[in-house]
């Protein structure tokens, strides 16, 4: 029996080949429902090829496009938020591919954990603002969250069969993104093309962006940290810029285990998709012997300010990352809308931070107070 998924942000860099996995098995899954929020050219087009029995696009004003093109399908159309929510619940499938980027993502994720259905979790921003709740969520719910972000597959791969008491601690590996090296006098003067081009990984431009910043390693420390149960000390980062090594895992013995791959996002997705399961697949195979020699170095908190900050923010916890997370999504639009400079991304997270009242155990509307409030503060530091 195949399958039944649901795959919310369909039209991204994770969705796309997440419906990439799908072909390659195409009797081991059955899309129930697809979303995306805009891109609906696209969208229109995978809606005929998969016939999904639901297709939301949450952004209003292409509804009715949408509908005049499935006209002739067996395919409900949704559109607006609130649908992402409601068919997160009501509609029937076994696990969300939760594909969204950002904050945006997180009300359709936990509503699925309410619902008791399994998450392929890419959207690490619903575990960075609200990591604590969403993994009670989980237990409550008495299902699972398997995660697609590379390194936190990589480690959920190397505990497989390992007893958590056993682990001493996990080592999440980072590229260090284009301006790995450069300092703060060459990053004061860097655009947004330079930003976007990714040495290893081709992803949507939010993430690329955390990416160069190192911005995204923080928020990666934060998710594995609720994803794995850690306390703080236990996380540590290591630059390996050829991303093959996708995390390691250290025990109470002293033994490493890492999980190795060629940098292609398919293999995670397919692990969280099939999970428990591992298939057999065609995708390209990666040979140390041509690759020769691997590299590694510790981070430069220094320069990449954003690392230091996210670090700080999951030691304080309470709305911290969740005021992070939101000032960091309010400057990455910003520094992609040619707003704000590379640096001031971080100047303006710091900032909000500060500003932002702190609590220290939230409630779920006090996250979506935080972010609310967060976003119209940060956005007023810039025009
Ligand atoms: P993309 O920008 O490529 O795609 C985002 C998807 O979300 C699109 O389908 C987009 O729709 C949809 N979307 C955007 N805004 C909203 C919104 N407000 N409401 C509903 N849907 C929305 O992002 P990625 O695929 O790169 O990243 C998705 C998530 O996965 C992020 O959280 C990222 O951190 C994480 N991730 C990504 C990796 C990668 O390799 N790309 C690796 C590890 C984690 P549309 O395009 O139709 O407007
Ligand atoms: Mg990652």
């Amino acid at each position: 029996m195949p399958k039944n998924i649901a795959i919310y942000g369909s039209t991204g860099s994770i969705g796309t080949q997440a419906l990439d996995v799908v072909d390659a098995h195409p009797n081991l899954f059955n899309l129930v429902a697809l979303s995306a929020h805009s891109n609906i050219d696209l969208f229109i087009e995978q809606c005929l090829k998969y016939k999904p029995k639901h297709a939301i696009i949450v952004n209003e004003a292409k509804y009715d496009e949408l509908k005049e093109a499935l006209a002739a399908e067996d395919i409900e159309v949704h559109t607006g938020e609130q649908s992402l929510i409601d068919l997160a619940k009501d509609a029937d499938f076994e696990m969300l591919i939760a594909a969204i980027v950002g904050f945006a993502g997180m009300s359709s994720t936990l509503a699925a954990i309410q619902s008791g259905k399994k998450i392929g979790l890419a959207n690490k921003e619903t575990l960075v603002v609200a990591g604590e709740l969403v993994m009670e969520a989980v237990q409550a719910n008495n299902t699972e969250l398997i995660p697609i972000d590379s390194e936190h597959s990589a480690i959920f791969q190397c505990l497989v069969g390992e007893q958590m008491d056993e682990l001493s601690k996990i080592i999440l590996t980072a590229s260090g993104g284009p301006f790995r090296g450069k300092k703060p006098n060459f990053l004061a003067n860097v655009k947004k093309h330079h930003a976007l081009q990714h040495p290893n990984w081709t992803m949507g431009a939010k993430i690329t962006i955390d990416s160069a910043s190192l911005m995204n390693k923080g928020l990666e420390m934060i998710e594995a940290k609720w994803l794995f149960g850690l306390q703080n000390d236990q996380i540590e980062v290591l630059v390996h810029p050829e991303s093959i090594i996708h995390s390691l895992v250290e025990f109470i013995d002293g033994s490493q285990k890492a999980q190795l791959g060629l940098p292609d996002m398919k293999l995670p997705i397919q692990y969280a998709m099939a999970y428990p399961m591992r298939i057999k697949n065609d995708f390209p195979r990666m040979s140390l012997m041509k690759i020769e020699k691997l590299n590694f170095e510790g981070p430069d908190l220094k320069t990449f300010r954003n690392l230091a900050i996210a670090m700080e923010a999951m030691a304080k916890g309470g709305n911290c990352p969740a005021v992070m997370n939101a000032a960091n999504e309010v400057v990455v639009k910003a520094f992609l809308e040619n707003k704000i400079g590379f640096l001031e991304m971080s100047d303006l997270i710091e900032k909000s931070i500060e500003k932002i009242e702190f609590i220290q155990q939230p409630t779920l509307d006090e996250y979506f107070e935080t972010d609310k409030k967060t976003r119209a503060f940060c956005s007023s530091l810039f025009k």
